[in-house]
């Protein structure tokens, strides 16, 4: 780790120490890692005698399935009154522009940012941005150690699911030995990690099978191959009975296509500011800054994993990605 980032080790497990009432909160639509180190970090504070308030939004709730065994009986929809006077810690967000919680990030005295995008903003009073770490499970594993904090069996389940979503489960470069002691050490503390594994990749309703069919159906190559992008409608989703949330994976089976250096899925969504689409990319050999490209349409990421939500229609955005793509290759 770098002098900075020791420097704010500390400062970040003195603010834990010191501060008496927590609110936790995440980015929208939470991943396996928001949601892991949301409930590893609530439980570890409280296992110091913390009051602890977490946060979801009540859009995000019910969870999907994949986390529908993680207990959110103690997560609030409702912003607490007292948010003002509590240390707001926001756990795997790179801005706050991703969190519903804007408000209660305007008093930036008690607002710790604890994450690993590299593109982070770095909002917060204590800005604790490992961009080496392989999620934001892996610092808050780091910190409860700091802590003091004996990992529980609850703990560890939280926390490996975040590390297991957010590296590919051990696949992307950021699997370091680092990420590999941490699961020796989460799945020593008696977790079934095989069981984790099954709840999470192996449970999928059949209306998910129907909509990757679909997608892989429809898959694209442009650039000679270079990127592969499926694009799926609205009515695709009405079709196969899916919701939004059902495409996660889509883009790992897309980048594993042989000659492919981005893999991008273009998604249709309506919501209150009317259509748009929203793009998810994967960088398969990490020769290909996706974040870059992201943020070129108004959003960021990871080098190798990064999105954003377009106006543009679908002609425009794909022209967009080849362009970008260009410029990088
Ligand atoms: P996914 O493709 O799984 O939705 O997102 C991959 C990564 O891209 C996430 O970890 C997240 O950091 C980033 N990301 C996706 N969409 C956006 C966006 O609209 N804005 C920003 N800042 N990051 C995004
Ligand atoms: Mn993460």
């Amino acid at each position: 780790m770098n002098p900075t980032a020791t420097q704010s080790r500390e400062q970040t497990i003195s603010a834990l120490q010191q501060g008496e009432r927590f609110l936790l909160v995440t980015h929208e639509h939470p991943d396996g890692d928001a949601l892991g180190s949301l409930l590893s970090m609530s439980l570890i504070l409280r296992a110091l005698g913390k009051d602890v308030v977490s946060f979801i939004a009540a859009d995000d709730l019910p969870l999907s399935y994949e986390y529908d065994w993680l207990d959110v009986s103690d997560i609030v929809s409702e912003i607490p009154r007292d948010a003002d006077e509590r240390v707001v810690v926001f756990l795997d967000c790179g801005n706050t522009e991703r969190s519903p919680l804007v408000d209660a990030a305007a008093a930036p005295e008690h607002l710790l940012n604890i994450d690993h995008h590299h593109d982070n903003t770095r909002f917060g009073s204590i800005d604790y941005v490992l961009e080496d770490a392989s999620s934001t499970a892996e610092i808050v594993w780091d910190l409860a150690n700091g802590l003091g904090v004996a990992l529980t069996p609850e703990i560890a389940e939280a926390l490996y699911l975040g590390l297991i979503t957010d590296t590919g489960r051990f696949m992307y470069p950021n699997a370091t030995p680092r990420s590999h002691a941490m699961a020796t050490e989460l799945l020593a503390v008696g977790i079934d990690g095989n069981l984790i594994f099954r709840r999470v990749y192996e449970n999928l309703p059949e209306a998910k099978l129907h909509l990757f069919a679909r997608a892989l159906t429809v898959a694209e190559r442009y650039l000679d191959g270079r990127l592969t992008l499926s694009v799926l409608s609205n009515d695709d989703f009405e079709q196969c009975g899916a919701p939004a949330s059902y495409t996660e994976g889509i883009v790992d089976f897309l980048r594993a296509v042989d000659g492919t250096r981005v893999a991008a899925l273009i998604r249709e969504t309506t919501d209150e500011s009317g259509q748009s689409y929203r793009v998810s990319m994967r960088s398969s050999d990490g020769e290909i800054d996706v974040s870059m490209i992201a943020r070129a349409g108004g959003g960021g990421g990871h080098p190798a994993a990064a999105g954003f939500k377009s106006e543009l229609g679908r002609d425009d955005l794909i022209a967009l990605l080849c362009e970008q793509i260009s410029e990088q290759s």
